[in-house]
């Protein structure tokens, strides 16, 4: 089988209101989608996530010319010739980002191929139900606000949601982590993520003061580059850390791994290198007994790969799930996901189960 052609889409999808994090606000969101058509009539869907625009022009530029003729069934040899040959001089990156979309596409293929879910190509079921957490609370001046949408994700049966605060120094985002916790109680895990936009001060103090909020784990709370300054803090504090969605390749977990510097790794199959790099990271991570929580925040084709993964592997741990309307999610999977209770379960389609239809280009393709 060969690769013959390789389809590029950007989506844009404009939100009914403003994301708010540590590092600003954003109003429409893009998704790089690629469909890797073979020479035997099959495609493969992939997701490359970052920056859309970017991983587009790198793709166009001179990447699907590098791919066309592979063999897509071939998988450690794509990764040799895509990541590892041709990128030589990029290690980190939206190469790599253009990489992980063709890699997942890929897998997508040869589960096709093969008529088989692509987590039984990564050794079968370890999972067939996999926990998730709800991932959509933002940052908002009104804390009551975000205390409203806890409580709206609370009611749809999850056990564990997530927020972004740091838009404001840790003693004023105090009163909306308490708004947080009145809202959803003692007994819902809460995460808060603040995306970098601390510095070592103030994470410090982030710490500290919201100890007493028992919360499941604190994510980013400073540059994902400042590595040691995450180690200091989590051997400091005993809120549980998460980091790892801006980190690239195994080589990078290795780093965050060997400093001691996270309890939650969090690799993103469309940023990494693809599923097959985010299953050594996981392999990696289980050495060191580290649990993995892939970051899966963009379209239903990263969803898709997501789930796949995380019903193989024995250290995945909560799937992120955005219960907005805010991306293009459940409208890419063959049939709507099963989620009840916060429990999803694993589907059985060939490949990713994902698919690609005419409505969905037309509705949020950029040209
Ligand atoms: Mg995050």
């Amino acid at each position: 089988m060969k690769i013959k052609e390789i389809r590029v889409h950007l989506l844009q999808k404009k939100l009914t209101s403003s994301m708010i994090i540590s590092r600003g606000g954003f109003d429409v969101r893009h998704h790089l989608i690629v469909e890797v058509v073979t020479d035997e009539g099959i495609t493969g869907l992939g997701e490359g996530v970052g920056s859309a625009r970017i991983i587009q022009q790198i793709l166009q530029g001179f990447m699907i010319e590098q791919a066309l003729g592979l063999d897509p069934m071939s998988i450690e040899a794509v990764r040799s010739k895509l990541i590892d040959s041709q990128v030589y001089m990029e290690q980190k990156g939206s190469v790599i980002c253009a990489a992980s979309a063709i890699e997942m596409a890929c897998w997508d293929i040869k589960g096709k191929a093969l008529n088989v879910p692509v987590f039984q190509l990564l050794g079968g079921h370890y999972l067939d139900k996999i926990e998730a957490y709800a991932s959509d609370v933002y940052w908002e001046e009104d804390p009551e606000k975000m205390g409203e949408n806890a409580s709206r994700i609370k009611s749809l049966g999850y056990g564990a949601i997530k927020a972004h605060l740091g838009c404001k120094s840790p003693r004023e985002d105090i009163s909306r982590i308490q708004a947080l916790r009145d809202a959803i109680g003692p007994d819902i895990d809460l995460m808060i993520d603040l995306n970098g936009g601390y510095n070592r001060l103030q994470a410090f103090q982030a710490a500290k003061l919201w100890e007493p909020f028992n919360l499941y784990w604190l994510e980013e709370p400073v540059n994902p580059n400042q590595i040691d300054c995450l180690a200091d803090l989590r051997s400091r504090t005993s809120v549980p850390i998460a980091a790892g969605e801006n980190e690239f390749r195994v080589h990078g977990f290795k780093q965050l791994f060997d400093k001691n510097a996270v309890d939650v790794a969090m690799p993103d199959i469309g940023r990494v290198g693809g599923i097959q790099e985010t299953r050594n990271i996981c392999a990696l991570a289980e050495a060191y007994g580290i649990l993995v929580s892939p970051h899966n925040y963009s379209s239903g084709v990263l969803l898709g790969a997501t789930i796949q993964l995380m019903a193989s592997i024995p250290n995945a741990h909560l799937l992120e799930i955005d219960t907005s309307d805010n991306a293009v999610y459940q409208e890419l999977l063959v049939e709507p996901l099963q989620i009840k209770d916060g429990i999803v379960r694993v589907p059985e389609f060939p490949g990713l189960g994902v698919e690609l239809n005419e409505e969905v280009l037309k509705k949020y393709s950029v040209h």
